[in-house]
């Protein structure tokens, strides 16, 4: 089978040379363990931060090893009690076609609940991000009014559409395109919108939210931030859930530069890990996939064919050709 290594570490922007897809013999399960061949892998932002080596909330990959991430496959050999054969399993061996998965770390998920991608997107890590950051970190509460950066990407359109559902008096969201921003007002029901590449973002935010907001979920970081503290209320909340304006720069951001508006505000940020949310699993799981079952709650999937395009996808979303999540089909 294949699986992809990283081979150099990415200054900056990752290049496609920092990378290789090497073809490695498949492996046999030992006590305990599960063989699995993938079906879907994931691509995520944070996957970036996980190729410098510095220590961070996940260790770095390691240069000649086969990267990690998100998938679902078909269990095609077990010696794990519980899981059998032809099972289908979400684990954390992505970034190749056959994993060895200890099974303790698989969680069987069922196709005829909901269809296998959602495992990775609206019903898996993203959706728990957007439910645990914007009920639990940000504090949401009926009446607020709430930004959302990166708003057409999967924790972003998941983050807005909750919002709506829980009773927000006004939703706004920014993304990077005009197609993107359509789709927020038109699928999503987002109240207003903008992209950001148009104009200033503190200029299009007041005049998407004149009367200011109460929350700003963060995707994104720099300008975003900024404009988000100008406008945010007394008492207002920023969940920091990323920055990936910054992920690939190699300079400090210039942005925020208004942090003193926290003292008149009394404005609060916290940082989140999605990890640290898993007791809400099964509440984020019944609440959302009644409202994705019922068509209350929309979600787009940006679906890359083959192993060998993961890195081509990777970058893609890092440059936001994504609608949706972004993820890697496998099944050729
Ligand atoms: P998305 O599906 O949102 O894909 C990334 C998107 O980021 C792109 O589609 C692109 O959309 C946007 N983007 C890229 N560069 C910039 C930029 N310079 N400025 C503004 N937007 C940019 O990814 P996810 O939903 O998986 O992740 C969204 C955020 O949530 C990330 O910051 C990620 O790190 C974070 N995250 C954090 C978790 C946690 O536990 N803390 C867990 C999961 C995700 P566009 O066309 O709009 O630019």
């Amino acid at each position: 089978g294949r699986e992809w290594h990283l081979v150099a570490r990415p200054q900056g922007w990752p290049k496609p040379e920092d990378f290789a897809l090497r073809e490695v013999p498949v492996a046999e399960p030992g006590p305990g363990q599960v063989l699995v061949r993938n079906l879907y892998m994931s691509v995520d932002p944070y996957m970036r931060g996980r190729m410098n080596d510095v220590k961070s909330y996940v260790p770095p990959f390691q240069l000649d090893q086969p990267m990690e991430g998100g998938a679902v496959g078909t269990v095609i050999a077990s010696n794990a009690e519980g899981i059998a054969v032809g099972a289908h399993v979400l684990h954390f061996g992505g970034w190749r076609e056959y994993a060895v998965v200890d099974g303790k770390r698989a969680v069987t998920v069922d196709p005829e609940v909901a269809p296998l991608t959602t495992y990775l997107g609206v019903l898996g890590m993203t959706g728990l991000t957007a439910y645990a950051g914007l009920l639990e970190v940000a504090s949401f509460k009926e009446g607020d009014a709430v930004f959302v950066s990166g708003a057409a990407g999967a924790v972003g359109s998941e983050v807005g559409q909750i919002a709506k559902l829980k009773g927000a008096s006004r939703v706004i969201g920014s993304a990077g395109s005009d197609e993107k921003v359509r789709l927020l007002i038109e699928e999503y029901g987002f109240d207003a919108a903008f992209n950001y590449k148009n104009g200033p973002v503190a200029e299009q935010l007041k005049e998407a939210a004149p009367d200011g907001i109460d929350v700003y979920f963060d995707n994104v970081g720099g300008e975003h931030l900024e404009a988000a503290l100008s406008s945010l209320k007394v008492h207002g909340r920023i969940a920091t859930c990323g920055m990936i304006s910054i992920y690939n720069e190699t300079e400090p951001p210039a942005a925020p530069r208004n942090m003193a508006l926290f003292i008149g505000k009394r404005l609060r940020m916290q940082g989140m890990l999605v990890n640290d949310h898993n007791h809400l699993q099964p509440q984020f799981f019944e609440e959302v996939g009644a409202w994705v079952r019922d068509g209350k709650l929309r979600y787009r999937e940006t679906v890359v064919k083959g192993v060998d395009n993961a890195v081509e996808a990777f970058l893609g979303m890092l440059r936001g050709e994504n609608i949706g999540k972004m993820i890697v089909s496998l099944d050729s």
